[in-house]
C-alpha cells in the first residue's frame, strides 16, 4: 500500500525495458528506480516535510513522484502556468523543504531560507547519497500526493492523496504488466494535475515506455507518436479537438500505424469532435474517462466496444450513449437530490461516488466524506436504466432564473448546432426580476456570421423560452485553462461588469 511498490514491481519484472523517454533522454525502469533511491535519500536527508516540483514533463516527475513514495514524505507538484505571485503564495502554504525545478521557472521563485532548490538536471544526477535502500512507510493512510485543483470554480484546493486511495485506483482499473514489449504511452498531461499522476503510475504498472511531450501542439504530438511507435494516448478534449482540426485543415490522414487506443476526459467531449475523431482514427480503441482530483483520477468509463456500438447503432439509446460518460469502474456512483434522497434511474440530480480510491479529503478543509462514505463531485447528471451515467454540467453553473434550475450544457448544445458557431459558454448573468439570467459568449467560425437575434430564435425554437439567452456577447475565443476547462468565472465576471 505504497505507491512506491508500482516502480518496484516494473523494475524486478522489467528492468531493461524504457520507462521513460523525454526528448533525448531515456530511463529503463532499472534506471529509474535507482533515480528515484537517490531522490528519497536526497529528500529524507533534508529532513522535509514535504517536496515539490515545479516544472514541466520531464524525467524528474517520474523520479520525484516515487522518490517522495519511497522516503515517506508528501510529494506536490505545482501549476507552473501561474503567475510567480501564485506560485509563491502557494510555496508559502506549502513550504517545501525541497523544490526540484528548472531554469526555466526558478526565476520565478522568491529565495526562502526554508526551501532548497535543485535544479533538474542536478536532481537527475543526484550522488547515490549511501547504500542503504530506502524504507517505504507501512501506513497505507500517509500522504503520497497533495495536488492543487485546477481552481476552475474558485481558489485552489490543496486535494489529499493517500497511498490507499492512489494504489486502490491503480490495482482496480489498470492490469500488471498488461503492455507489449514495444507499447508507448505519449504523455501531454502536466505532472501537476491528477491525470500527469495517474499517467505515471498506470503506465509504470502496465510496464508501458512513457513519452513525454512538454507542451501539446497537434502537429508535434502527431510526430511524437509517430517517431516512438506510440500505442496509446490520453487526451483532453481541446487536445482532440486541435488534432482533428489539424488533419482536417491540412487534408491529411493521421498514418499512425502503431496507435491502438486512445482515451480521453477531464472535461465535456463535444460529439461532433468524437464523431470526427473515430473517422479519422478508424482503427482506434476510444475511451472517455470521467475523474477527479479527489477521487484519484478515473471513476466511470466509456469503453471502446460502446464507441463502436454507439457509432454503427440505429437505435437512438445505444447512440446518445456516446454522449455519456459510462460505467462506474472500482467505485459506487449514486444521484441525489438537493435533500439528500437518492434518486433513480434518468432522474438528475447531484452525482456521489464511494470507493477505496477517493480520498475526498484537502488540506486545511478536511474530509468532505459523509457518515456513509460517500464524496458529493460537485457534478450534475443521472444514471439511465443500463446505469450509464450521463454528466449535465457542474452544479456551481447552474443558472438559477426565478427559482427554476437551468444547465448551461443543453443551451450550448444547441448554439453549437448553428453552422457558424465554433465554440460557446453559456453563464448566469445578474437579473433584477429573476434573480439571475442566461447570457452566452459566442465565438464564430472564421468568415461565419450570425446575428444575435437569430441564435437567440435557434433556442427559441428548440427549448423553452427561459433558455433563451437575454444577452449575447461575440469573441475572439474563450478563455481555457491549460487542460482545456473553460473558465466560466471569468466570463461571467463580464456579464457581471456588463450589467453593473
Ligand atoms: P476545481 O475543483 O478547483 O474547480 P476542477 O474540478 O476543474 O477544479 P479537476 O479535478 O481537474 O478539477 O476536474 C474534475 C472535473 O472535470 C469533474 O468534476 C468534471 O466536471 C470534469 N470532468 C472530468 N472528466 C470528465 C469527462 N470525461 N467528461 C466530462 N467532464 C469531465
Amino acid at each position: 500500500m505504497n505507491i512506491s511498490t508500482i516502480l518496484d514491481m516494473a523494475a524486478e519484472a522489467f528492468g531493461d525495458r524504457i520507462g521513460v523517454v523525454s526528448g533525448g533522454q531515456r530511463y529503463t525502469y532499472a534506471e529509474l528506480r535507482e533515480a528515484a533511491w537517490r531522490a528519497a535519500r536526497r529528500f529524507k536527508a533534508s529532513g522535509a516535510a514535504y517536496v515539490a516540483l515545479l516544472d514541466v514533463n520531464s524525467p524528474a516527475a517520474p523520479v520525484a513522484l516515487f522518490g517522495a513514495a519511497y522516503a515517506g514524505i508528501p510529494y506536490v507538484p505545482l501549476n507552473y502556468r501561474l503567475t510567480p505571485a501564485e506560485i509563491n503564495k502557494l510555496l508559502a502554504r506549502v513550504a517545501p523543504a525541497v523544490l526540484v525545478t528548472s531554469a526555466d521557472f526558478s526565476g520565478r521563485i522568491e529565495k526562502r531560507a526554508d526551501i532548497e532548490v535543485i535544479d533538474r538536471a542536478a536532481f537527475l544526477a543526484l550522488p547515490e547519497g549511501g547504500d542503504e535502500l530506502p524504507q517505504p512507510a507501512e501506513d497505507p493512510r500517509a500522504i503520497a500526493v497533495q495536488l492543487f485543483t485546477s481552481g476552475t470554480t474558485g481558489e485552489p484546493k490543496a486535494a489529499i492523496l493517500r497511498h490507499e486511495n492512489l494504489m486502490s485506483y491503480i490495482v482496480g482499473t489498470v492490469e500488471f504488466a498488461a503492455a507489449e514489449e514495444d507499447d508507448a504511452i505519449v504523455v501531454t498531461v502536466p505532472p501537476y494535475h491528477i491525470a500527469g499522476i495517474s499517467a505515471v503510475l498506470s503506465s509504470t504498472y502496465a510496464c508501458r515506455r512513457m513519452v513525454q511531450m512538454e507542451n501539446f501542439e497537434a502537429a508535434a504530438w502527431l510526430d511524437a507518436c509517430r517517431e516512438n511507435s506510440v500505442s496509446n494516448a490520453f487526451l483532453v478534449p481541446t487536445m482532440l479537438q486541435r488534432i482533428v482540426d489539424h488533419l482536417v485543415d491540412s487534408g491529411t490522414q493521421p498514418n499512425l500505424p502503431a496507435l491502438r487506443a486512445l482515451a480521453y476526459g477531464g472535461g465535456k467531449m463535444p460529439l461532433s469532435t468524437i464523431a470526427k475523431a473515430m473517422q479519422l482514427f478508424p482503427t482506434v480503441d476510444f475511451t472517455n474517462a470521467y475523474g477527479l482530483t479527489e477521487t484519484s483520477s478515473t471513476i466511470a468509463v466509456l469503453g471502446p466496444d460502446d464507441h463502436r456500438a454507439a457509432a454503427a447503432s440505429s437505435d437512438p439509446a445505444v447512440q446518445r450513449r456516446l454522449a455519456s460518460v459510462g460505467k462506474p469502474g472500482a467505485v459506487e456512483i449514486e444521484i441525489r437530490d438537493e435533500s439528500g434522497k437518492v434518486l433513480g434511474p434518468e432522474e438528475a440530480g447531484l452525482v456521489f461516488v464511494r470507493g477505496p480510491q477517493v480520498s475526498g479529503e484537502y488540506l486545511s478543509l478536511g474530509s468532505q466524506l459523509d457518515a456513509d462514505g460517500w464524496f458529493p463531485t460537485k457534478d450534475r447528471g443521472y444514471l439511465d436504466a443500463e446505469g450509464y451515467l450521463f454528466l449535465d454540467g457542474r452544479a456551481d453553473d447552474v443558472i438559477v432564473r426565478g427559482g427554476e434550475n437551468i444547465s448551461p450544457g443543453e443551451i450550448e448544445d444547441v448554439l453549437l448546432g448553428h453552422p457558424a458557431v465554433a465554440d460557446v459558454a453559456v453563464v448566469a448573468m445578474p437579473d433584477e426580476q429573476w434573480g439571475e439570467g442566461v447570457a452566452a459568449a459566442v465565438v464564430l467560425k472564421a468568415g461565419a456570421s450570425a446575428s444575435v437575434a437569430e441564435l437567440q430564435e435557434l433556442v427559441k425554437n428548440k427549448l423553452r423560452s427561459s433558455r433563451v439567452p437575454q444577452a449575447i456577447v461575440f469573441k475572439d475565443a474563450l478563455p481555457y485553462n491549460e487542460l482545456g476547462k473553460v473558465l466560466r468565472r471569468i466570463i461571467r465576471q463580464e456579464f457581471v461588469q456588463k450589467a453593473a
